[in-house]
């Protein structure tokens, strides 16, 4: 039999993770099929890129409509129907019921472009360098967001001095003593600490990669607080923990933050296409045109899914209901895995959830045993020592307990 070209040594470096050897040919709604037909329950749903699973009917069918009929695919900064319905519908649906005046940049594909942006567009602002970020946080893999990134094993194999940030506690990094930010507003203010004043602080309001650490929403306020009082600009990186993952489809929705700069990207084309969002306060429009481009920032397919996926699921209050039920379904899941394994904790918030086993074996080995028993599922946090739960947000009851007693059976396998 010829050697697959996955199975070669070389494919190694090519491939993102090898966790799970079999090659997926079809998709639908949480499930995914391998060439041989064996079907797979997806708990990892492109890790956030595919909130309304794979292929959703009507998504498919408008961009097979929009391909038949000659659509323009690549625009770059060029105007197109397509995008001018995207820009509309998110203005209508998702920007002016929150009360949020934002601009909207495309800064290119990936979350990691919008973070870079941010972080540009922030230095450039307020003539600053200097940007602070968290402990665990996780922003991409660029140099700059790579500087912005907690993560020591990530950030090593960049090699070259990073540039100017530093890292604070996130909420909880010091087992919750921490109630406010008067160490820091100390720090900013004594001008013998050594700390130069940030041109902006960057937090994710859920650690996705870094263990589904979760910041509670007092933390949040007074952290937005204290850089409104130091003209410090707050950039939350919406990428992993927005588009509804937490159960609203801002992730800071819930602690009434209006932050002055959000990335957003994963779920937004609503398909799974390359697509991100640089949204910013109005009054911080410093841009000179052309001054962040790049080729890829105008893809229509991924306008033209976007703008139906909110109209489909943010138009009104049902879906976001609908959502809030399974989200309890799910805790309640997850307290009753948890209990099998003492001093185990539930991790993270909404969607974006899992469990953290006091050995950090554990969660790599049901997922390896999940996987046998043909469910994706991924892990999370500095040793991966946190189970992930990412289904998709529109999975029926029925899928989502199929879930949920698969990971409780590997649980059992896995310390049994
Ligand atoms: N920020 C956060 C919070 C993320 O979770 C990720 C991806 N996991 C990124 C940025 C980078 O996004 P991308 O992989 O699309 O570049």
């Amino acid at each position: 039999m010829a050697t697959d070209i996955f199975d070669t040594r070389e494919s190694q470096v090519r491939s993102y993770c090898m966790n799970w050897p079999a090659t997926f040919a079809k998709a639908s709604g949480p499930y995914q099929w391998t060439e041989d037909g064996t079907r797979y329950l997806d708990f990892f749903s492109g890790a956030g890129a595919l909130n309304y699973g794979h292929n959703h009917p009507e998504l498919r069918d408008l961009i097979v409509d929009y391909v038949a009929n000659d659509g323009v695919t690549h625009s770059m900064d060029m105007k197109t129907p397509a995008k001018r319905r995207f820009l509309e519908t998110f203005e209508r649906i998702i920007l002016e019921p929150r009360k949020l005046d934002y601009k909207v940049m495309f800064p290119g594909p990936t979350g990691t472009n919008t973070v870079e942006a941010a972080l540009k567009l922030a230095r450039k602002v307020t003539g600053r360098q200097h940007i602070l970020s968290f402990t665990n946080a996780f922003h991409g893999m660029t140099l700059g967001a790579l500087s912005v990134t907690g993560n020591s094993m990530k950030r090593r194999g960049a090699g070259i001095p990073l540039t100017n940030s530093s890292k604070i506690p996130y909420d909880d990094y010091f087992d919750g003593d921490m109630p406010d930010f008067l160490w820091l507003e100390k720090i900013l203010e004594d001008s013998g600490s050594g700390v130069d004043k940030p041109a902006a602080v960057i937090v994710e309001t859920v650690q996705g990669e870094g263990g589904l650490n979760a910041a509670r929403m007092d933390w949040l306020k007074s952290l937005s607080d204290l850089l409104r009082r130091h003209k410090i600009l707050l950039i939350v990186d919406d990428v992993q923990a927005g588009c509804g993952r937490t159960g609203k489809f801002f992730s800071f929705e819930e602690a009434g933050l209006y932050p002055d700069i959000v990335c957003v990207s994963k779920s937004i084309s609503g398909y799974g296409l390359a697509m991100a969002l640089t949204l910013f306060k109005p009054e911080l429009d410093v841009w000179e045109g052309g001054e962040h481009n790049g080729t890829f920032r105008g893809n229509n397919l991924a306008f033209v899914t976007a703008a139906r996926a909110l109209e489909l699921f943010w138009a009104d209050d049902s879906f976001q209901n609908q959502l809030a039920e399974r989200i309890t379904e799910l805790n309640e899941g997850l307290k009753r895995i948890a209990e099998h394994v003492p001093g185990s904790s539930i991790r993270g918030r909404g969607f974006l959830t899992g469990i953290h086993f006091p050995n950090p074996d554990t969660a790599g080995k049901v997922a390896a045993e999940a996987y046998k028993r043909n469910l994706l599922v991924e892990t999370s946090g500095p040793q991966d020592e946190v189970i992930k739960l990412m289904p998709a947000l529109n999975i029926e009851s029925e899928d989502l307990q199929k879930g949920l007693a698969i990971i409780e059976e590997s649980l059992l396998a896995a310390t049994g």
